[in-house]
């Protein structure tokens, strides 16, 4: 959008305020009520400036840089921001050739049951190891989620998971072994995923039950009527649905109500405060009493003392992660763990 006759800061805020206030009213499309935001990049004409360009670059960094800052908002351009879309450019096209040649791999955190310390289950962690040393995550999965990569590390991360999933529970003899994968929406939304994940179990002889799906609160209020419908279509296949980083997002409470769950995992940001004990108690009791009530499986996130363990045991709090019992490790590591650990039967 080019404000060619009123170029002032307080014009361009208030076409800004109203763009937004705008699109706050929800749109039907084909029945289906969906919301939209908008981020704006703002950049205001220099001295010098004759290609449109470079005006538009510089509005386009301002507009990911506002994207960056979370829903709905606004940003004007700084040179800075320049160098950020520089970054993420530069990290995308590294991306693309890690999908290409490779580069992924999995590591697996145990969940472990409170009661007795015995691993319950798994969640699957995807790391990127770029020649020039591991990127983590939080950095990479936001951009392959924007770029559509999420799609081919996710399929990568499910087989792996299923393949391991099944070595561990011929290794120990327990069939009831869990396998926690995390999605995005953008893999929700492919049509073929149901059928990816059932090819997956069916190859490697697994129950339904064998790998759950965990999405953040945030993805799934943020995913539209037909994300919605496909987790309800994977879990009427009976694979169960988890939600993750729970009680961070909002509509945390309306979600379990409505839309049947199978479990909850409580954020690392309740668990954990400066001197090591349970960080948020209170919450953390309603979060357990929570899962009681809707028939949950509850699992701490981001347990790093005994104090912590004890407390959340101690709450009636089932199951926990954190590197209190293990940190995330290859799977060639978690064999090994197995031999002579105790599993929960
Ligand atoms: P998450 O699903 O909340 O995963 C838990 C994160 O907490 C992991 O970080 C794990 O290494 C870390 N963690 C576990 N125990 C502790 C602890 O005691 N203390 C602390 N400080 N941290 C702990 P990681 O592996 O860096 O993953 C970050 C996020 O990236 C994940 O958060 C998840 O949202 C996303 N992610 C990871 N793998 C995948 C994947 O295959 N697909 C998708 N879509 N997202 C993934
Ligand atoms: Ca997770
Ligand atoms: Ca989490």
């Amino acid at each position: 959008m080019l404000l060619n006759d009123r170029a002032d800061a307080a014009a361009v805020d208030a076409t800004v305020a109203r763009i937004q206030e705008t699109l706050v009213a929800p749109a039907t499309i084909d029945g289906r009520i969906v919301y939209i935001t908008a981020s704006v990049g703002i950049t205001l004409l220099e001295e010098g400036d004759e290609r449109i360009e470079d005006v538009l670059s510089r509005a386009d960094a301002a507009m990911y840089h506002a994207k960056g800052l979370g829903h709905a908002r606004y940003a004007y351009f700084e040179q800075y921001m320049l160098n950020e879309t520089t970054r993420r450019l530069a990290l995308s096209s590294d991306l693309r050739s890690a999908v290409e040649t490779d580069q992924f791999s999995v590591d697996y955190q145990p969940i472990v049951r409170l009661a007795d310390g015995a691993i319950a289950g798994f969640e699957a962690l995807v790391r990127w190891r770029k020649p020039s040393g591991e990127v983590y995550p939080a950095e990479f999965i936001p951009l392959a989620e924007e770029v559509g990569l999420i799609v081919p590390i996710g399929r990568f991360v499910i087989a792996e998971a299923a393949r391991a999933v099944r070595r561990w529970q011929k290794q120990t003899g327990q069939r009831g072994l869990r396998m926690h994968v995390n999605l995005s929406v953008q893999e929700l939304l492919e049509p073929d995923l149901e059928a990816y994940i059932l090819g997956q179990l069916q190859r490697h002889e697994l129950p339904a039950d064998a790998l759950t799906i965990e999405m953040t609160e945030t993805a799934v209020m943020r995913g539209n009527a037909l994300a919605f419908g496909r987790l309800a279509q994977l879990r009427s296949r009976g694979i169960p649905l988890c939600i993750d980083d729970f009680g961070t997002g909002y509509s945390s409470l309306r979600y379990v109500r409505d839309f049947s769950v199978d479990g909850i995992k409580i954020d690392r940001s309740f668990v954990e405060s400066a001197d090591g004990s349970l960080g948020s108690a209170p919450i953390v009791r309603m979060l357990i009493q929570l899962g009681e009530a809707y028939a949950l499986d509850v699992v701490a996130e981001g347990v790093e003392t005994a104090a912590q363990a004890a407390a959340l045991h101690a709450l009636d709090c089932r199951y926990a992660q954190g590197f209190h019992f293990y940190r995330p490790m290859s799977a060639a590591a978690i064999s090994r763990l197995l031999d002579g650990q105790a599993v929960a039967g």
